[in-house]
């Protein structure tokens, strides 16, 4: 749970901080809330709180999430051109052109025209959130720490007001926190949403949860003993284990699944068990495996085959402890304050005390995915920020297929394939060979006749699942792609690569 304190100073802001900062940027964030707090003179938040309270809130959260002292700067100016007549030149020659540079990104974000549908609005603010993030995806960390803390405040509104921004940050943040694989801000912001979305099956979730939970906790503290005395015996060093409750909206939609039946939903018990290494994870599978039977169907390797969003862990439902069932996730401390913290994290563990998370993230510096020292967690986040950028630019002049596409591709679950050199291909969920093909290199796209999955002759419109191997069969002369295949491939690239083929000819 990211902190909820109500009073609170810049000193609540470093102490949130996981790595310390030192003397120096203490002393920059300082004299960068002072003069925030200043600008915000006399202004109150709707709650009647003094309007710095809500920057230095969002300041927080930045903290928090291991974001650097640059993008916790513009946290705490992120209202400050917006709402005071402090302009941005002043900031910039006060705290440098990086720091006016992610307050500008916000400030533009948020000056979105209030016209159409709310369905049109939404869309509109989503393709603006994606551009940012395009230029330099600190602008949209910030945005999530800002909607974060106007999440939480949100019963000082009017409810028309308060259930208007509850469906906005459902509908754009949420998905953006779990792509970004924050999961922290996404599980709080989802709840929050939740509570105002639909207050009668909140209130009927959480009290459902509270009964059941409370002798459920006494249960989990049982089982925590059991397994942390078997793996000690197994000489797996443990490092934390903890019992985990699901936040109230998936419960819900999982209740939804199982007529409201809690008994049915086999993870809402779970424990987490936290080792030091990738293998001791696979070791401690296998020892809490042959101590009790594990559900068919139920045990998922995400280390192997991370989720898209980075999400890394062991899975395994049991038959656990006095006969009942139970989830229980493996996963090392950096795996665990990765699904926590995001793409946030990934910087914490690679790059951090260079301070190059600037470097990397903004555009026309050196190319990132060419730096050696960048993980491959970095580089496929990284990889995948670009694709971004490539692709707005390639469609630019039609907003509808953009926001097409980006449904599709942003926001479906996505699936794992292997060519059969074991290389991974990450599609959206139900692309086809093609859209394999494409995704492989469009000249494999255009000169595609056919497809082997796991060494078996598919159809090409075949919807291929996770983790199958992939083969695609071609013709050794270049040949236009088949127009027909428009009317089953889902990627936005196969779709531009085939009828930019065929455009040529009209
Ligand atoms: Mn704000």
């Amino acid at each position: 749970m990211l902190s909820l304190q109500q009073n609170i100073t810049i000193e609540d802001v470093f102490q949130a901080a996981p790595t310390p900062l030192n003397t120096e940027q203490k002393r920059f964030l300082r004299s960068v809330a002072a003069f925030a707090s200043d600008a915000h003179t006399g202004q109150l938040r709707k709650s009647g709180e003094p309007y710095i309270i809500h920057s230095l809130h969002a300041a927080r959260t930045l903290a928090e999430i291991g974001m650097d002292e640059i993008t916790i700067a513009a946290g705490l100016l992120h209202d400050v051109p917006e709402d005071t007549p402090i302009t941005l030149d002043e900031i910039s020659k006060k705290f440098g052109p990086e720091v006016s540079y992610l307050v500008d990104g916000i400030t533009k974000l948020s000056k979105i025209r209030l016209q159409g549908s709310q369905q049109e609005y939404f869309l509109e603010n989503l393709r603006k959130m994606f551009l940012a993030m395009a230029k330099d995806i600190r602008v949209v960390i910030i945005k999530l720490a800002d909607r974060l803390h106007n999440m939480r405040t949100l019963d000082s509104l009017p409810p028309e007001k308060a259930e208007r921004i509850a469906r906005e940050t459902f509908e754009v943040y949420v998905p953006i926190a779990n792509r970004l694989g924050i999961g922290e801000i996404k599980a709080e912001l989802e709840d929050l949403c939740f509570q105002y979305l639909e207050p009668v099956k909140y209130q009927e979730v959480k009290k459902l949860e509270e009964t059941y939970l409370h002798e459920g906790e006494q249960y989990l503290g049982r089982v925590k003993t059991q397994l942390s005395n078997l793996l000690k015996a197994e000489a797996i060093q443990v490092k934390e284990i903890e019992a985990r409750t699901k936040n109230l909206y998936r419960l819900y939609k999982k209740l939804e699944g199982h007529d409201m039946d809690i008994k049915r939903v086999y993870d809402l018990l779970a424990i987490r068990i936290i080792v030091p290494t990738i293998s001791s994870c696979y070791e401690a599978l296998g020892i809490i495996h042959r101590e009790y039977r594990p559900m068919v169907g139920r045990i998922k390797d995400y280390i192997s085959l991370p989720k898209p969003n980075g999400y890394q862990s062991l899975h395994t439902t049991i038959f656990g402890p006095e006969g009942r069932i139970l989830e229980v996730q493996i996963r090392t401390e950096q795996m665990n304050d990765e699904a926590e913290y995001g793409i946030a994290a990934h910087w914490m563990y690679t790059e951090k005390q260079k301070g190059s998370w600037r470097d990397f993230f903004i555009r026309k510096k050196v190319a990132p995915e060419t730096s050696p020292k960048t993980s491959p967690k970095v580089r496929e986040s990284l990889t995948w920020i670009n694709q971004l950028r490539e692709w707005q630019k390639d469609i630019g002049r039609d907003d509808t297929e953009f926001m097409e596409g980006l449904k599709i591709e942003f926001f479906k679950n996505h699936i794992f394939a292997f060519t059969p050199k074991g290389d991974i291909i990450e599609l959206p969920e139900d692309a086809t060979p093609i859209d394999f093909a494409y995704a492989i290199h469009t000249n494999v796209g255009h000169r595609a006749n056919g497809a082997k999955v796991d060494g078996k002759m598919v159809p090409i419109d075949y919807q291929i699942q996770n983790a199958q191997v992939v083969e695609i069969l071609t013709t050794k002369e270049m040949k236009k792609p088949n127009k027909d295949w428009l009317r089953f491939v889902k990627t936005t690239h196969a779709k531009q690569s085939i009828r930019r083929e065929h455009r040529a000819d009209i």
